[in-house]
C-alpha cells in the first residue's frame, strides 16, 4: 500500500460523515454521477498520462522545487473541497475562512509580528507579492521598486503591471550584489525587495545588514521569503541566523506554503505589519453578499474568488506539524542536512567543483570537464542532466540547470577559460525529507553516469 492509499479509509469515513450532514438538506438528484465505466476508463487514461511526470515524489528526484503535498493536506483538501467553499467572504466558507485566519495568526506569529497585522493566503507566491508591491507603490506613489539580480523574474514583470520603475541592483564581477548602490539612489527608491532564499540557489540576502540605512532613509522593506520564509522556524541552525531574527521589521512578507509548507500548488500568503494597508484595497460590487460586518478576506485581497480546500489543507497539516522547530522545523532541518551532504561529497570529490556553500537546501555544482573552459563546463553539465533523466527509473536521477554570467564563474573558479558570456551548470534542491539518506545513492549515480558520460565521448 502506497503512502497515499493508507488515507483511503481516513478519507471515506470523513466523506461519509459529511455526506449524513449534506443529507439532512434531503435528497440530492446525483446528475450525472452514474456513468460510471466511462469514468472509470477516463481515470484510467489520467492516471497513464500521469505517469508522464517526473518522479517527483521520489527523492531521486533532485531538481526543481517540486514535491506532493503531505498526504493529510492532500486528503483535507479533497474532503473540503466537496463542499467548495470560496474564501472570498465569510458568506462563501465561513469555517475554512476561519480557519484561513487561524493558519494566517500562525504564520505572523512565526516571523515575529504582533498581534496586529494584516494578512490573507493567496493562490501563489507571485500574486502574493503583487499585492505587497501594489501596496508599496501606494505607499511611495512614482518612486520606483529595487531588488538584486537574484530577485525572482516575477518582481520585474509586477512592476510593469503596476506601472511602477523598477531598477534590477548591478553586480560585481564576482556576482555579488551591490547593495551599496540602494545608498547613492536612496531618493529615488521607494521599496526593496529583499530575498529570504533565492529561487536559484537558495541565497538569504542580508537582511540585517540593510535595515538600519534603509529604514533612516524611509525606504520601504518587503521580504520574498516564498521559498525560504519557513526556515525561521529553525533559524537558529543556519549562517543567516541573524537575518532572520529581525525578519519582523519588514513591512510585508511572502511565504509560499506550497513550496516548503507541504501543501499542493494553489497556497501562497502575504503578511502585512502595519494592518492599515488594508484600506488600500478598494471594494464596491453590486452583488456584495456580506451579512457580517467582520473581516472578510475578499475585503483586502487583489483576488476575488480562492479556494476554501487550500485553508482547509493548511490548517489541517498545521495541526500534525506545527510552527515549531520540532513540527514543521524537523522536515526543513533534513533538508538542511541533505544539503550539507551534497555539498560537502561533491566538495571533496575530484570529478565535481561545488559553488558556495548552500543557506538553505539548493546546492549548484559542476562535473570537471577534460578542458578547464567554460563552454566545456556547459557541454558536460547538460550531457549528465540528460543522462539522469534517460535512466532506467530504478537507476535515474533528475537534476535542474542554472546558467549564470562568465564573471560570476571564473571570479570564482579563475584558471577557466571564459570562451562563452554565459556557463551552465548544474543545481538540485534537495527539499524533500528522504533526500538525506538519499544523498549517498545520488553520489554514486552522479558519479557513474559522469563516467559512462566522459567515456562515451
Ligand atoms: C517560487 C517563488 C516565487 C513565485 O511564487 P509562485 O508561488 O510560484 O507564484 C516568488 N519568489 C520566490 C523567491 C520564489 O521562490
Amino acid at each position: 500500500m502506497n503512502r497515499y492509499e493508507a488515507y483511503l479509509p481516513l478519507l471515506q469515513s470523513s466523506l461519509r460523515k459529511l455526506d449524513d450532514w449534506r443529507s439532512l438538506f434531503g435528497e440530492e438528484q446525483l446528475v450525472g454521477f452514474d456513468d460510471t465505466p466511462h469514468i472509470s476508463n477516463i481515470l484510467d487514461e489520467l492516471q497513464q498520462r500521469l505517469q508522464e511526470n517526473y518522479p517527483f515524489h521520489h527523492p531521486q528526484y533532485a531538481g526543481q522545487m517540486l514535491k506532493p503535498p503531505h498526504p493529510l493536506a492532500w486528503v483535507s483538501y479533497a474532503i473540503a473541497m466537496t463542499v467548495n467553499p470560496n474564501n472570498h467572504a465569510l458568506d462563501g466558507g465561513p469555517p475554512t475562512s476561519e480557519m484561513e485566519k487561524e493558519v494566517v495568526e500562525k504564520l505572523a506569529s512565526m516571523v515575529g509580528y504582533g498581534e496586529h497585522y494584516l494578512g490573507h493566503l493567496t493562490s501563489g507566491g507571485t500574486i502574493a507579492n503583487l499585492e505587497a508591491l501594489f501596496i508599496a507603490r501606494e505607499l511611495h506613489p512614482g518612486k520606483a521598486m529595487a531588488a538584486s539580480p537574484n530577485a525572482h523574474y516575477t518582481h520585474e514583470r509586477m512592476c510593469h503591471v503596476l506601472n511602477t520603475p523598477f531598477i534590477k541592483l548591478p553586480a560585481q564581477e564576482n556576482g555579488s550584489v551591490r547593495w551599496d548602490y540602494l545608498n547613492d539612489h536612496a531618493e529615488d527608491i521607494g521599496t526593496v525587495v529583499i530575498t529570504m532564499g533565492t529561487t536559484g540557489l537558495g541565497t538569504v540576502e542580508p537582511l540585517a545588514e540593510l535595515l538600519p540605512r534603509l529604514k533612516n532613509a524611509g525606504v520601504r522593506i518587503h521580504v520574498d521569503a516564498a521559498y525560504g520564509g519557513f526556515f525561521k522556524l529553525i533559524a537558529g541552525e543556519l549562517s543567516s541566523e541573524r537575518h532572520w531574527d529581525v525578519l519582523n521589521q519588514a513591512d510585508s512578507i511572502v511565504i509560499d506554503p506550497h513550496k516548503h509548507g507541504l501543501q499542493p500548488y494553489g497556497c501562497g500568503s502575504i503578511l502585512f505589519k502595519d494592518p492599515s494597508v488594508g484600506t488600500f484595497f478598494k471594494h464596491d460590487s453590486p452583488y456584495t453578499y456580506f451579512t457580517s460586518n467582520d473581516l472578510h478576506l475578499g475585503e483586502i485581497s487583489l483576488e476575488c474568488s480562492r479556494a476554501g480546500a487550500s485553508a482547509a489543507a493548511l490548517w489541517a497539516t498545521l495541526r500534525l506539524l506545527p510552527l515549531s522547530e520540532d513540527g514543521l522545523g524537523a522536515v526543513l532541518k533534513s533538508t538542511i542536512r541533505a544539503a550539507a551532504s551534497l555539498y560537502r561529497k561533491l566538495s571533496r570529490s575530484d570529478k565535481f567543483e561545488t559553488l558556495q556553500k548552500p543557506d538553505l537546501d539548493i546546492v549548484g555544482y559542476f562535473p570537471v570537464p577534460a578542458e578547464q573552459r567554460l563552454s566545456a563546463v556547459s557541454q558536460l553539465s547538460k550531457k549528465l542532466f540528460h543522462a539522469g533523466m534517460s535512466a532506467d527509473p530504478g537507476d535515474g536521477f533528475h537534476l535542474s540547470l542554472y546558467k549564470m554570467s562568465a564573471s560570476q564563474f571564473t571570479a570564482a573558479f579563475p584558471e577557466y577559460k571564459a570562451d562563452d558570456e554565459t556557463v551552465t551548470i548544474l543545481r538540485s534542491v534537495l527539499m524533500k525529507r528522504d533526500h538525506e539518506i538519499f544523498i549517498p545513492k545520488l553520489i554514486e549515480r552522479l558519479h557513474a553516469a559522469l563516467d559512462s558520460v566522459q567515456n562515451g565521448s
